[in-house]
């Protein structure tokens, strides 16, 4: 397959008489298979957006978003075959961890044995073997973020979403999880799309960084040109 195919795509919220305001305006972006690719940039810049829109989560006013080469206009967000991971508030915090990661599995009609031998995988894939059966509000933060990156994995999906999905830790926590978060998405060989306002955080996790700034992409690279390159 070819990956991820951006092209100028525009997002717009239309305030009903306020005015509409332009969130992506005018972005093309390719992702190929097996990459990591960090959106950074400031609060309001789009990042949020772009993605929602890759999603399916929100219409694009124009361009177009493919994935291995088909139009995904007409498909909506469910038929995707995407993973979705957010900042928070994403677990159910009634239900036990493999419930919590067994999720998405249940939803796709993967059969029990299966399902128990994939939860059991990603449990190990983010450091958390044997947490099957803690209560997930017994979690720390950081172990709650794990659940759901286990969460997000566990279907296999073909490109994972991630917004912000580290910004709720606190410094330490998150520079360690983003180095994790590195190491478990290339061990898996899962295509990504990062989004992050924390420098440090999208060039410890991305094989090339999008450096977004009012709606467009100003550059993108790798993290070693774009760090030699002021
Ligand atoms: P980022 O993720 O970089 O913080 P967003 O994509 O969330 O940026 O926002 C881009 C712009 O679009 C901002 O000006 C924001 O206020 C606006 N915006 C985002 N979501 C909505 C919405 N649902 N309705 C109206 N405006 C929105
Ligand atoms: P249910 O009857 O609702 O499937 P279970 O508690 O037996 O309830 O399992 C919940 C989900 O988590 C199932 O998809 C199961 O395959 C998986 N699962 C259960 N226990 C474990 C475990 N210890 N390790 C990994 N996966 C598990």
């Amino acid at each position: 397959g070819s990956g991820l195919r951006v092209r100028d795509l525009v997002v717009r919220y239309d305030d009903g008489g306020a005015g509409v305001t332009t969130a992506v305006a005018g972005v093309s972006l390719d992702v190929a298979p097996g990459e990591v690719v960090a959106l950074l940039g400031p609060s309001g810049c789009g990042k949020s957006s772009l993605l929602r829109a890759v999603a399916g989560l929100e219409p694009p006013a124009a361009g177009t978003v493919s994935w291995d080469g088909a139009d995904l206009a007409d498909v909506p967000v469910h038929r995707r075959g995407f993973g979705l991971m957010f900042q928070e508030g994403q677990l159910f915090a009634h239900r036990d961890v493999a419930h919590n990661v067994a999720y998405g599995l249940q939803m796709a009609g993967v059969p029990r044995g299966e399902r128990t031998r994939r939860v059991a995988d990603g449990l190990r894939a983010v450091g958390l073997d044997g947490y099957g059966r803690r209560a997930v509000s017994t979690l720390s933060g950081g172990e709650q973020q794990r659940v759901a990156l286990a969460r997000a994995l566990a279907p296999a999906p073909q490109l994972l979403l991630l917004d912000e999905p580290l910004s709720a830790l606190d410094r330490a926590l998150r520079e360690r999880l983003a180095a994790d978060v590195r190491s478990t998405l290339v061990a898996t060989g899962t295509t990504a799309l990062f989004v992050t306002h924390d420098h440090d955080e999208a060039f410890t996790v991305a094989d090339r960084v999008a450096v977004m700034s009012a709606g467009r992409i100003l550059r993108i690279d790798t993290p070693a040109r774009l760090w030699r390159r002021p």
